[in-house]
């Protein structure tokens, strides 16, 4: 099936590794305020975590700038899509992603890169379930070297995401890896999606990334 297919694997992840957003935040904030502004001070050892800037993922579609009816309808598609999933990431994860989303209809359903772009093709592929499978994918399922690093044998080799699925599946429970695409919980097909299942996904991922993704 066409949706599983993933795009030509990048060998470098991105510049900006989700693990350095923080510092990149604290960076931009640093020239946002100028010069001769003072720098915030740190916050107080006592300060709680929760005031911490987490990491997150960001998107933006690129719009034609007089679009006909085709591209307005699937931009009002694709935006719901994105909204949803990347709320959920939002929501369950502290991954970060600057993604670039586009429609293209030459493409037969969907695809996502690591360099953070998602195209999106066919009509019926517009939904949440595609939207957090393609971001899996730009942040690094299927297309970095640490996926192919985890999963010479089929099975993802990392600890975190592995103990993640026996907790949600009993202690047999694994992680399949094959054609750039992990199951279950990959949101491989429209039928698996469910708010479980994409809060699981999520979860996943996240795991993932913390086991070398
Ligand atoms: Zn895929």
């Amino acid at each position: 099936m066409t949706s599983r297919q993933t795009p030509e694997p990048t060998s470098g992840r991105t510049a900006v590794p989700w693990r350095n957003k923080m510092v990149v935040a604290a960076l931009a904030a640093a020239v946002l305020a100028g010069p001769g502004v003072a720098q915030a001070a740190p916050p107080a050892a006592s300060a709680p975590r929760e005031q911490v800037a987490a990491a997150s993922i960001t998107w933006n579609l690129e719009r034609a700038s007089n679009p006909t009816q085709d591209q307005r309808t699937a931009y009002d598609l694709i935006t719901a899509a994105m909204n949803a999933a990347v709320a959920r990431y939002n929501n369950l994860s502290d991954l970060g992603k600057s993604i670039t989303v586009r429609y293209d209809p030459g493409v037969p359903t969907a695809d996502g890169n690591i360099n953070g772009t998602i195209r999106f093709g066919n009509r019926s592929y517009m939904t949440e379930r595609t939207a957090l499978h393609e971001i899996a994918h730009t942040i690094g399922v299927g297309t970095s070297s640490g996926w192919s690093s985890h999963t010479g044998q089929g099975v993802w080799s990392g600890a975190q995401a592995t103990a993640l699925v026996k907790q949600f599946d009993g202690s047999a429970a694994k992680l399949s890896t094959g054609g750039g695409h992990f199951w279950p919980y990959g949101l491989n097909y429209e039928n698996e999606f469910s708010n479980t299942a994409g809060d699981r996904h999520v979860q996943i991922v996240a795991a993932m990334v913390r086991d070398g993704l």
